[in-house]
């Protein structure tokens, strides 16, 4: 098993967009109220004083939409700071990096995967549940921003949905070429949205890599994240592709991820929710740093129990309550 040294922040459920496969329309989403957010002080105090001594050197903040989140420049700076931190990444949509990506820059963050689900404006706003005027425009700016802004590596998740996106592979796979980007294909989870598409709502990785393989021919690539993406490279490309598959090929034997909700669960899979743990309520209560991480170590202990022998049912209620906005995607 891998050590498990990293960790995904949500620090706001709240996003500017609606994707349908994230938070399906209709659903009823109950925000977090703002006292029930971790503070900054909180969510620096927890990554320092509990994560940081069981290990944990690599952060990535998401959501929700992160962006929205105030205050992020001033944690990334002080997450930034501290001694262990090895890498702090981001995840956004992209649509109010224009004015952040600087300030982000020079706070200390280096990474960003951005998730840019079409180059179709018509299909970027179907997706995103937009009904107003386009906002692919402003998206596409702010990930060129942050290219010159010099994040690099610049990675861009796309999730594949069947009769939605799928004719744009190739196109998206290109954006791999001429730059030194990083494109992901991800297989939908069901997650959050388990009827919309049906049966079988996702595209298997293998048969987005025969399409690219066609066009272009395609090699392993030599260099690796550390994550789940099984990485690719297209002959000559600066960038590569990869593949995160979770449904079709199960890599749990690679997880080195927990992830923290803005609201402080303590989540040991993506798939399952009835091993979390909540830390806010002990951290507001005054309990004290070492029986946090008692509790936290207790989690890693049975995490790879959980990731294989619960990821398929990973929850009692039958579907999650909780949408990947929720969890922190
Ligand atoms: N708002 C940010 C963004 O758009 O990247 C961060 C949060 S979002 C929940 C993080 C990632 O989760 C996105 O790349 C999104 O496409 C992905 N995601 C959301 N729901 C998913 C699902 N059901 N299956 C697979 N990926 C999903």
């Amino acid at each position: 098993m891998p050590k498990i040294d990293y960790l995904r922040i949500s620090l706001i459920d709240k996003c500017n967009f609606r994707c349908q496969y994230c938070m399906p329309e209709g659903t009823e989403l109950d925000y977090l109220l703002s006292q029930e957010l971790l503070t900054n002080r909180e969510i620096v105090s927890l990554v320092r004083d509990v994560f940081m001594p069981l290990g944990f050197t690599k952060f990535r903040l998401t959501g929700g939409e992160p962006l929205l989140r105030p205050g992020l420049v001033d944690l990334v700076r002080d997450l930034a700071r501290l001694p262990m931190t090895e890498d702090i990444a981001l995840t956004t949509n992209a649509f109010l990096l224009g004015k952040l990506a600087q300030p982000l820059y020079n706070a200390g963050l280096k990474r960003i995967n951005i998730s840019l689900d079409s180059l179709i404006p018509e299909t970027f706003d179907k997706i995103t549940g937009n009904r107003g005027k386009s906002r692919w425009q402003q998206t596409w700016s702010g990930i060129l921003t942050a290219h010159q802004v010099g994040f690099d590596p610049l990675k861009l998740n796309v999730v594949v949905i069947p009769g939605v996106n799928d004719t744009e592979v190739l196109d998206l796979a290109a954006l791999s070429i001429d730059r030194n980007w990083h494109i992901r294909f991800i297989e939908f989870m069901p997650i959050g949205n388990s009827q919309l598409f049906g049966e079988k709502a996702w595209i298997d990785s293998e048969a987005i890599r025969g399409w690219i393989r066609q066009k272009w021919g395609l090699t392993e690539s030599n260099i690796k994240g550390n994550g789940p993406a099984d990485v690719f490279k297209i002959p000559g490309a600066k960038g590569t592709v990869g593949f995160i598959s979770q449904m079709s090929e199960c890599f749990c034997d690679r997880c080195n991820r927990v992830r923290l909700s803005a609201d402080g669960w303590l989540r040991p899979c993506l798939l399952n929710e009835t091993g979390q743990i909540d830390l806010k309520t002990g951290l507001r209560n005054g309990k004290d740093a070492r029986e946090l991480q008692s509790q936290v170590n207790q989690l890693l202990l049975i995490k790879p129990e959980i990731n294989f022998k619960e990821r398929d049912s990973g929850t009692d209620k039958g579907s999650y309550t909780r949408t990947m906005s929720q969890i922190g995607g």
